[in-house]
């Protein structure tokens, strides 16, 4: 795919993050590595609007190791660190999202465990709460290497994390999986906060009914529901120019 392309991609997907919700104002940002040096980033500009406003100018090329100038005026957010840690750490990360979403920082800072409780609703919500969500204990900004460097081994193999009393950081092989899984988490700690607000404490999914909940395939989870997401900007008239 061709830097602009990507660029543009990762525009949409910081407005998809901010339009659900998961970046209501100017924090957070979507990364997507480039090689093993450099990764393009959102970055902050002289007229910073906010994450719903991203434009595929927003995106500049940062090199994993922090030197380097984005040029136009533009500096690679305070947590750049959270971005290259993550990608110099696992050679099969192709994209990295950061977000600080209300339920997911809700949950973690109420000790709420993200259980498997509901299935066929929303399935790839499900396995996550299956696979389980890591936390990294620090409410730091994660504004140094070293930092960063915690941050991905609190992490692991996971492909998310939550980050305590400060958001999430969601990895994929794509820029649309990182975003999909991201904004899945956040559906999974909002589902956790209400059903604790009404008293509910649900079983997990039996075992029985798990073995009929089957991975539906990239083709849906992936590629519709990000043509889904991209219709919605367009529908909100906030489509990427
Ligand atoms: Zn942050």
């Amino acid at each position: 795919m061709e830097k602009d392309d990507v660029r543009r991609t990762v525009a949409q997907a910081c407005r998809v993050l901010a339009l659900a919700g998961l970046t209501e104002d100017i924090l957070g940002h979507v990364s997507v590595r480039v090689d093993d040096d450099t990764m393009l980033l959102r970055c902050r500009g002289p007229h910073e609007q906010g994450l719903l406003h991203t434009t595929p100018d927003d995106v500049r090329e940062v090199r994993l190791d922090g030197t380097g100038d984005p040029g136009d005026g533009y500096r690679a957010p305070h947590e750049a660190s959270i971005h290259a840690e993550l990608l110099r750490a696992r050679p099969e990360v192709r994209a990295v999202v950061h977000a600080h979403p209300r339920h997911a920082v809700l949950a973690e800072l109420a000790g709420l465990p993200l259980r498997p409780v509901f299935g066929a609703y929303h399935i790839p919500a499900y396995r996550l709460a299956v696979d389980g969500v890591p936390v990294y204990p620090r409410s730091v900004l994660v504004s140094t290497p070293a930092l960063g460097r915690e941050l991905a081994a609190a992490m692991g193999e996971s492909d998310q994390c939550m980050l305590h009393g400060h958001g999430i950081a969601v990895v994929g092989t794509s820029v649309q999986q990182a975003v999909l899984r991201a904004l899945a988490l956040e559906e999974l700690a909002r589902w956790t906060v209400e059903l604790t607000g009404l008293g509910a404490s649900p079983p997990d999914v039996p075992p029985e009914d798990r073995r009929e909940l089957p991975d539906l395939g990239i083709e849906l989870n992936d590629r519709t529901m990000w043509r889904h997401h991209l219709a919605r900007l367009e529908r909100a008239g906030l489509a990427v120019g």
